[in-house]
């Protein structure tokens, strides 16, 4: 194995890749319910000469390697997609109504495809496993621990872990790696429920209902404080409702009023996490009484801080500069290294087994890849899928090859 090898091998792929991509945008599917997208992903392992196994709900894996012992190393790719109405400028968007490959998860199980074709090729000299991991049900943070759940982790057991996420509209060059130094490089969140109750009635007498809306507003504006007064400059705190529902017409007073959002913090069990889930609890229930209502906060779907491994860490950034030269980027090198209020659930992953998370930018901003992922219009540049094979399947060689 050398290191011209694989990236040939790899952008020999190249158009097969983008038109696996390009078919799984069409087709995007949520959660666990990945029908269409499961049975794609397996057929073209069934093609390559792999025997895919569920795990989960609705995970597949399939090893490679294992004729010579060594370690084992699991690479993953999600594959779930946004309940989101897609409006990118493409010709090949989403058939499915209501519902966008707007993470890019399309593109993370075309690249695995990639690595999976290539390290099949190398089987009978890997010093050690490579289990290929396609997860579901990320988005809602669910995926990661249901195969954890599951056995994922062991049979053989996983010694070292690594994901890849690509990343629209960075203002650095299209298929740029970036690696992420040792320590904790993504935000934990959970969500939260509040639940205001009041008294409905007629919207000519507020005086004989109880407004739940009138408490939910006053609540939401006093939640801010928590915020600006309460938490140090520097803590890393973020809390935020995103849905607020009460009502269905203008001239009756509901019974009740409720607001979703998250809570993203580096210290989710430590005092940060703590005060805010204990300070969001009193000042809801407290400022609901003072309107005359009840409510309660519910704190559900909750995903740790993602942890990377110093050691794979620099590992890594040492096999992406052998495998890419300029195009591997230390994510210190360029200011990037704290750690950023989005979440991912591969963080389940990272509390039990050494893990490193690389980004893959696919867009440039300066080119045209205004928007990032999220939003309806985000468009991924495809033509890299080809470098995000070769990563995986060049780390997991070289990684396996130094620990044997
Ligand atoms: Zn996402
Ligand atoms: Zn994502």
């Amino acid at each position: 194995m050398n290191v011209q090898e694989i990236l040939t091998k790899a952008s020999e792929l190249q158009p097969q890749l983008q038109s696996i991509r390009r078919d799984l945008h069409q087709h995007p599917e949520l959660g666990f319910d990945l029908t269409y997208t499961k049975e794609f992903v397996k057929n073209e392992l069934l093609k390559m000469g792999y025997e895919p196994v569920s795990c989960g709900k609705a995970g597949l894996v399939v090893l490679v390697g294992g004729k010579k012992p060594g370690k084992t190393i699991l690479l993953r790719a999600d594959m779930d997609a946004l309940a989101l109405k897609e409006e990118a400028d493409i010709d090949f968007r989403s058939q499915n109504e209501g519902k966008m490959h707007g993470c890019g998860h399309d593109m993370h199980a075309a690249m695995l495809l990639g690595a999976a074709k290539i390290l099949k090729e190398y089987e009978d000299e890997i010093q050690g496993t490579v289990k290929l991991v396609f997860q579901p049900a990320e988005e809602i943070f669910q995926g990661a621990n249901d195969m954890i759940q599951a056995g994922v982790l062991e049979n053989p057991d996983v010694d070292a872990a690594l994901m890849i996420h690509v990343m629209a509209g960075l203002p650095m060059p299209s298929g740029s790696v970036l690696v992420p130094s040792g320590g904790i490089s993504m935000a934990s969140c959970e969500q939260y429920h509040i639940h205001v109750k009041g008294k409905g009635g007629h919207g000519s007498a507020p005086h004989i209902a109880i407004d739940p809306i009138t408490a939910a507003a006053h609540i939401h504006i006093a939640l801010q404080e928590i915020n600006s007064r309460e938490l140090a400059g520097g803590e890393f705190g973020v809390f935020t409702t995103c849905h607020f529902e009460a009502g269905k017409t203008s001239n009756v007073i509901p019974d009740d009023a409720d607001m979703w959002g998250t809570i993203r913090t580096i210290d989710p069990e430590g005092k940060i996490g703590g005060q805010i889930k204990e300070r969001m609890t009193e000042i809801t229930e407290s400022v609901a009484k003072a309107y005359r209502c009840e409510a309660q906060v519910e704190f559900y779907d909750y995903c740790p801080c993602m942890v990377i491994d110093d050691a794979l860490a620099d590992a890594t950034l040492t096999y992406m500069n052998e495998l890419l030269g300029q195009g591997a980027v230390s994510m210190k090198s360029i200011g990037m290294d704290k750690p950023a209020g989005g979440s991912e659930d591969f963080a389940f992953v990272s509390h039990k087994v050494p893990t490193v998370s690389m980004f893959l930018a696919a867009g440039n901003a300066d080119e045209g890849y205004i928007y990032s992922q999220h939003n309806p219009k985000v468009r991924f540049d495809d033509s890299v899928l080809f470098k995000g094979s070769a990563a995986y399947a060049y780390a997991a060689l070289r990684w396996l090859g130094k620990s044997k």
